[in-house]
């Protein structure tokens, strides 16, 4: 284990202190923020984008969009902001959500305790005071009691090494980091990398611009369609008429979807199997209701003989989509099972290739091997382009607290203690490192459900704990080695048998998009009830499983 160099600061080294340093301005900091104010702590985030929003902040390219209902992806902490706030879309455009998040911290006038434009390069515990000092970009330095590290799960852009990417000549763009002033794409060629949520939301809006899309595509991506349309005023005043019911509803569900009883969705799971279905039957549910994986059949994602079936008729509404049979064919995703990635869903996406100005590069027939002056330089022939578009994911859930050097108790570096895979009890704190709290972290439910339900959870679950420690007199909290070993046993276990796990899975949440990355599955696949019963069983009986001090 390498050891890190814990500093305290000499008495001329200026450092705000605070009792909570909050890194990361989005859905959960800024939530936490507010909770923090509202307990009487003083506070301060640090967020390293010139906005707020976090997610929303910086994916603005193109088609950018939640694929949650927004009535669902929005905060339960305040009745007053859930009547006051109208909703447009069903599933709002990334710009509806920035807007949001900017009306959040301007009504609970959070904004000057949000420091932006400002990276945490650096936390150190300073085990004889128990306070951890943060340390930024800038050369600024806060002491804090706490420290929470909102940091977010998909914050961390990812972007493969082409050999001469320097050398290019026109615009490299990544869609995590979209220009603000957006960019203006008509009359240019350009090539997008990627076909994940990302490259699937931006293909038919980028095709529309420009004057040739050509799609670098390695995986064939199950997409499923995504609604569009505007909300129901009836729908969104029924929500307002109680919406304290419905987000209680949400908690008690395995996603954090509450549903409004079928209004946007079917109301109930179906209990049709694929696997008992003939085949001509299935032709016929494609026919009239499309295909929807876990929404048309109910042993699609459970079963892995009922996903092959599941697959062969999601290649056939491919086949049906695609004009050109070889395109289709490539398109068709084969391999991997249904659900094992993270779904993705679209709208227009497979009919975008059937424009004049859109081609797919279909990696499989030769890889990329540079990036040159004017394009592409792939084993299949060479691509002119004026624009290369990289659509190639994040280093997930552990990536950006890797990036900062957290240094805890005796030294630890956070980075070397997760080498084998993030591990934190209950996704919440991890050993070794007393007095930081994580939103979201690896072994909770976080990207596999709402996360704005996982986000608020945790937003109060650790201010409950802050409390706690304030009324017994204490000052530190660390989660014990053997409750953390148990908790990431048992995420392990409840992944098994899961399509996440499947063996031919090739997943984010397995880490196998980054290079080197120890390949473990990093949520809870045991769903946000059965969750919640255990993290607030914890609290109840006086943090069981934490060391308090
Ligand atoms: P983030 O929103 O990621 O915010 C973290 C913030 O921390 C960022 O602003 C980042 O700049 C900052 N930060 C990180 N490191 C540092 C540092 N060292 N110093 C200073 N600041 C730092 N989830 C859903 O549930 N439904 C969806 O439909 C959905 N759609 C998504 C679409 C896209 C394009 C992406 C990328 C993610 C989507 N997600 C979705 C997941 C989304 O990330 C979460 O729903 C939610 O927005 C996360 O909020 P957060 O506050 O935890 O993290
Ligand atoms: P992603 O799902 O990780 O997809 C990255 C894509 O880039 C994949 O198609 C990958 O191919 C490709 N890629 C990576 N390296 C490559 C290389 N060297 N050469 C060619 N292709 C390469 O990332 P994402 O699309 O940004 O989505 C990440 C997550 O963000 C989603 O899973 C979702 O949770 C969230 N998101 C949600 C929405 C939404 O609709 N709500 C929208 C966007 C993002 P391989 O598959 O072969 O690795």
């Amino acid at each position: 284990m390498t050891t890190g160099s814990p500093h305290t600061p000499g008495p001329d080294e200026s450092v705000t202190d605070l009792d909570v340093v909050v890194v990361g301005a989005g859905f959960g900091g800024i939530y936490m923020l507010h909770h923090l104010q509202q307990l009487g702590f003083s506070a301060r985030v640090l967020e390293m984008g010139d906005g707020v929003g976090g997610t929303w902040y910086w994916n603005r390219y193109p088609g950018a969009r939640c694929d949650v209902p927004s009535l669902e992806y929005s905060y339960g902490f305040s009745k007053e902001l859930q009547l006051e706030w109208e909703w447009t879309e069903i599933m709002p455009a990334q710009e509806e959500i920035e807007q949001y998040l900017n009306h959040v911290v301007d009504r609970f006038d959070l904004r000057g305790d949000i420091q932006l434009g400002t990276r945490v390069t650096a936390a150190t515990y300073d085990e004889g005071r128990a306070r951890w000092l943060v340390e930024t970009d800038s050369g600024e330095r806060f002491s804090a009691s706490f420290c929470v590290m909102a940091t977010g799960c998909l914050s961390a852009p990812t972007v493969p090494e082409v050999p001469g990417r320097d050398s290019f000549q026109g615009r490299i763009l990544q869609t995590s980091m979209w220009p603000r002033e957006g960019v203006d794409l008509s009359g240019l060629r350009v090539g997008l990398i990627g076909t994940g949520s990302t490259g699937v939301q931006a293909t038919p809006e980028i095709a529309r611009d420009a004057a040739h899309l050509y799609v670098f595509q390695r995986t064939a991506t199950y997409s499923f369609p995504a609604y569009r349309g505007m909300i129901d005023p009836e729908l969104q005043a029924t929500f307002k008429a109680n919406p304290d019911d419905f987000r209680r509803q949400q908690r008690e569900t395995f996603a954090g979807v509450a549903g409004f009883g079928g209004a946007l969705g079917p109301a109930a799971p179906p209990t049709r199997r694929i696997l008992d279905t003939p085949v001509e039957e299935r032709m016929a549910v494609l026919d009239q209701e499309g295909f929807w994986a876990a929404r048309t059949w109910a042993d699609v994602l459970v079963d892995l003989e009922a996903n092959e079936a599941g697959s062969e008729l999601f290649r056939e509404m491919v086949r049906r989509t695609v004009h050109d049979p070889e395109v289709a064919e490539a398109l068709s995703p084969r391999g991997y099972p249904i659900g094992c990635k993270r779904l993705v869903f679209g709208v227009d996406y497979f009919e975008a290739f059937n424009r004049d100005n859109v081609t797919l590069v279909d990696l499989h027939k030769g890889a990329i091997e540079s990036i040159t002056p004017t394009g592409i330089q792939t084993g299949q022939g060479h691509y002119d382009l004026d624009v290369i578009v990289f659509a190639t994911g994040f280093d997930a859930m552990t990536g950006a607290l890797n990036r900062i050097d957290i240094c805890g108790r005796g030294g630890r570096l956070l980075r070397e203690e997760w080498s084998g895979g993030g591990r934190a009890l209950f996704g919440l704190q991890s050993h070794g490192f007393p007095n930081m709290f994580l939103i979201t972290g690896p072994g909770s439910p976080s990207v596999l459900a709402n996360m704005v339900v996982g986000i608020e959870h945790h937003v109060e679950w650790i201010g409950d704990c802050l409390i706690y420690l304030r009324d017994h007199g204490c000052h530190t909290i660390e989660p014990t080695l053997e409750a953390q070993d148990a908790w990431v046993a048992h995420v392990n276990e409840v992944s098994e048998g899961t399509m996440y796990t499947a063996p031919t899975c090739n997943s984010w949440y397995v880490g196998a998009n980054i290079p080197g990355k120890p390949r473990v599955f990093m949520p809870y696949a045991g769903g946000l009830p059965a969750y919640i019963e255990r993290a607030d069983a914890s609290a109840s009986a006086g943090y069981e499983g934490f060391t308090i001090g």
